[in-house]
């Protein structure tokens, strides 16, 4: 039995772990947890509600390392976060004025 590929490169992974963006877990390989790197997605959501300015500031470093696997800028990533909040908020009305048909 082997774990499955690391989740963000695809390389041999080295087991299942909590990822440091909140309360999922992920496979990763010894490079990407070495170098901080996180599952794009869950940086994305890890971030929702946050800035900045509010996020934790110890948390950089895995944007950081996250952002340059990807190939993305940090102002893509804050782009993105604010995206799925728009979406999430679009969502949510639309449910609420579901409701009240
Ligand atoms: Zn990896």
């Amino acid at each position: 039995m082997a774990y499955p590929k690391c989740e963000i490169c695809g390389k041999e992974s080295v087991g299942v772990c909590c990822s440091c963006m909140g309360a999922i877990s992920h496979s990763y390989c010894e490079e990407c947890l070495n170098e901080g790197r996180e599952v794009w997605t869950t940086l994305i959501g890890g971030l929702y509600g946050l800035t900045k300015k509010t996020m934790h500031p110890d948390i950089q470093f895995v944007i950081d390392a996250t952002c340059k696997f990807y190939n993305k800028t940090e102002d893509e990533l804050w782009q993105e976060v604010e995206q799925l909040e728009k979406d999430y908020d679009d969502y949510m009305r639309r449910e609420w004025e579901r409701n009240q048909e």
